[in-house]
């Protein structure tokens, strides 16, 4: 293997990633798991997280667990500091935990704005800030925030998603400025249109689906593991000089009107 291949290998790298327990999340610990990371499950149900990581310990992947809700932030940063000082070192960091909800905006409900707020975007916050302090001691980490077409584009009935999106995108760069001379890289990785169970309403929607193939280059909707290359890409020392910066894996959507 040559020094720029190996660049991507994540052997002895251990990669936390938030809701991991299905869709994106666990597609992305199966690709780093694949690329040699030890992954950490994190969920809210604990039963959940243990039965996944047992699940791909049996396909030959390190997994451990941290459990924890990404809104709690004592609950959180008393569940990342157990796990740095009884398992090891989190070295990998991905912020992936999100949630959907749709409305109009004239008639979006307060409560689900302030939701979607603390899933998508005080989550990132809370948990990037309790796992970067250990990075930071160390000098070194990889942060990979999970981003959305949504950090670009707007669309009716989820302006509410966009704005946590838009914010996650802006708040990567934030990392950048503040926490590049640690020795830390975040960035962002945005997908466009994968059939995960967020998306449920829109896959089941003939007339949507059709109107997002013909709106995507690629013609078609995202599978879930071809997210794994851009993810493994900036967990790697392959990305070390990549920083700040927001990768959109979409079929080209974002390219074109
Ligand atoms: P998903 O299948 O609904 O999975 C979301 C995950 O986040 C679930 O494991 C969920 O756990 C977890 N979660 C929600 N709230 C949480 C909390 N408070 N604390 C900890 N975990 C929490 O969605 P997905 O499609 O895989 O989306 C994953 C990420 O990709 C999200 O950030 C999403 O915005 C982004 N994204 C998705 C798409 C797409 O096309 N699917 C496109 C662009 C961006 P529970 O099962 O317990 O709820």
């Amino acid at each position: 293997m040559s020094s720029q291949t190996s660049s991507f290998q994540l052997d002895g790298r251990r990669a936390l990633i938030t809701g991991a327990c299905k869709g994106i999340g666990l597609e992305l610990a199966r690709g780093l798991g694949a690329a040699g990371a030890t992954v950490v499950i994190n969920d809210r149900n604990a039963g959940k997280a243990r039965l996944i990581a047992g699940q791909l310990r049996e396909a030959g992947i390190g997994a451990e667990v941290a459990v924890f809700d990404v809104t709690d932030r004592p609950g959180l940063f008393e569940a990342i500091n157990a796990f740095e000082a009884q398992t090891g070192a989190i070295d990998i960091l991905v912020n992936n935990a999100g949630i959907q909800r749709r409305a109009p905006l004239e008639d979006f409900d307060a409560n689900d704005w302030h939701d979607l707020m603390r899933v998508n975007l005080d989550g990132v916050f809370h948990v990037s800030q309790a796992v970067a302090r250990h990075m930071i001691a160390r000098r070194r980490g990889k942060i990979i925030n999970i981003c959305s077409v949504q950090s670009e584009l707007a669309r009716p009935t989820i302006a509410p998603y966009a704005a946590s999106k838009g914010a996650v995108k802006m708040l990567t760069k934030g990392m950048c400025a503040e926490w590049a001379r640690h020795g830390i890289q975040a960035n962002g990785l945005a997908p466009g249109y994968f059939a995960t169970e967020m998306n449920r309403a829109l896959v089941d929607d003939q007339a949507f689906s059709e109107w997002l193939c013909k709106r995507t280059p690629a013609g078609r909707w995202g599978r879930v593991e071809e997210l794994c290359g851009a993810a493994v890409f900036l967990a790697s020392s392959a990305s070390d000089f990549i920083n700040g910066q927001t990768i959109f894996v979409d079929g080209g959507l974002t390219s074109v009107v």
